[in-house]
């Protein structure tokens, strides 16, 4: 058991780095890492690594997800069984999500306001980003169907919670109001004695069952990765890090690096009394999933196996933090939202005061939150913040504003900053379980 772990770690790190050599090879056949432009290249090779990563890999680990959720909520919440134990539990880890992102946004605003990368962006850059932002039929189609403002990703928050037809609801895969709907039904189950119980062991079987086909998918995870990365790769090539956007993706990742290798390890080593290490060690094939998929909601089965089978985490608790946490909460993103919408402004010659940043750190996070756990949604949740602080702009002489167009900018990279800001995510989750499983323990 121990060395087939040791052997798929192995593989999957395989995969990332044999990922990026194919990719940059198919963007540039010599391996230059210079900026190039290879939008077109290998439409084959790209397909056949879309096929693989995007189609079956990641098709695959939806196809549990929700299931995965209903039944490990549920197993959680009847597991905690007493209201009052519920309520402390829900407390304590909701406090953590947002103590957490907060603290990440507030160590992206630090970083992107002393290193100011958005300074360095030109007016020849400034109109490719424009031209890249026409061009993205899918961003502005998203963007525009999104919420707006601040009132609006708490209604975009609140709206998405609450299901009119749960069976709809799990058929889009949205994960809120499934979680909402479980929590339900398991305190009600609770309530039912004898009856209750049995469904709930009923439920649990149904987790059991569910998580041995995520141990057999687990297995496809070294190649998914490959193809992701190398899909990835080929269309954005590694010379973006030597880009005027480079010192910006450098920001990003510095913060991402300064919240994942030190903040959360101190949360992980106060709070829950654990060595951050050997547990990232336990957490690893999650955190290189996440990597590879960009998406804590994909990653959530392979989360869910490491934390119970790996690092000893109570269903009980990963039942309930882990679910939650992957579709609510995200430090990475918070992080990223705060960083990228300040670069943006900084890019237009737009001076932010303090009271804005502040706005820009509480509604970064706010974003973060209503950012469901797929790839580049931070991406579109970002433009609430820009709104905000457009809407904040608005009262200062000459009323300037960031334009959204300016996110043409960064779509180009944003798959890249992805990867790491969902892997961080995914570690905050971690992280959380760990706490909750502590605290539930001596409490
Ligand atoms: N891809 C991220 C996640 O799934 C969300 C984001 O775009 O920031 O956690």
């Amino acid at each position: 058991m121990l060395k087939s772990k040791w052997l798929l770690t192995v593989l999957i790190l395989a995969g990332l780095v044999a990922g990026v050599i194919v990719g940059q090879m198919l963007h540039d056949p010599n391996f230059q890492i210079t900026m190039s432009d290879s939008e077109h290249a290998h439409p084959v090779a790209l397909g056949a690594f879309y096929f693989a990563g995007n189609t079956i890999f990641m098709g695959l680990l939806k196809m549990l997800i929700i299931p995965l959720i209903a039944t490990s909520v549920i197993v959680g919440v009847t597991s905690v069984g007493d209201f009052r134990e519920l309520g402390r539990i829900g407390v304590a880890t909701l406090l953590y999500y947002i103590v957490t992102m907060a603290i990440a946004a507030t160590i992206g605003l630090i970083l992107v306001a002393n290193i100011r990368p958005g300074e360095k962006i030109t007016a020849t850059e400034r109109s490719v980003g424009q031209q890249t932002f026409d061009a993205s039929e899918q961003v502005k189609k998203n963007i525009e169907a999104g919420p707006k403002g601040l009132v609006g990703a708490m209604q975009n928050l609140v709206g998405q919670i609450i299901p009119r037809n749960i069976f709809q609801a799990a058929a889009d895969g949205k994960a809120l109001p499934v979680i909402f709907f479980s929590i339900l039904f398991g305190v009600v189950l609770t309530t039912m004695g004898q009856k209750g119980r049995l469904v709930a062991e009923m439920i649990g079987a149904v987790f059991d069952a569910i998580m041995k086909l995520v141990q057999l998918v687990i297995w496809l995870t070294p190649i998914g990765v490959f193809a992701l990365l190398a899909w990835t790769v080929a269309r954005i090539g590694l010379g973006v890090f030597a880009s005027a956007i480079g010192a910006y993706m450098a920001t990003v990742l510095t913060g991402l690096a300064i919240h994942g290798l030190i903040v959360l390890p101190l949360f992980c080593w106060i709070f829950a009394r654990a060595n951050p290490l050997k547990f990232a060690h336990q957490m690893r094939q999650a955190l290189l999933t996440a990597v590879g998929t960009d998406s804590s909601s994909a990653t959530l089965p392979v989360t869910i196996e490491c934390a119970t089978e790996m690092a000893g985490v109570s269903k009980k608790s990963a039942g309930f933090v882990l679910p939650l946490g992957s579709t609510i909460n995200m430090d990475g993103t918070a992080l990223y939202e705060a960083i990228a919408v300040v670069f943006l402004a900084q890019a237009y010659g737009i001076q932010l005061d303090l009271t804005t940043l502040i706005l820009v750190a509480v509604t970064a996070t706010l974003a973060a939150v209503g950012a469901a756990g797929i790839p580049s949604a931070g991406l579109v949740t970002m433009v609430i913040v820009v709104e905000t602080v457009n809407g904040s702009l608005a009262s200062m002489p000459g009323s300037p504003a960031i334009p959204i167009a300016a996110v043409g900018l960064i779509v180009g990279v944003d798959r890249i900053l992805d990867m790491f800001r969902t892997m961080v995510n995914v570690w905050g989750d971690a992280v959380g379980a760990k706490i909750i499983d502590r605290f539930d323990r001596t409490a």
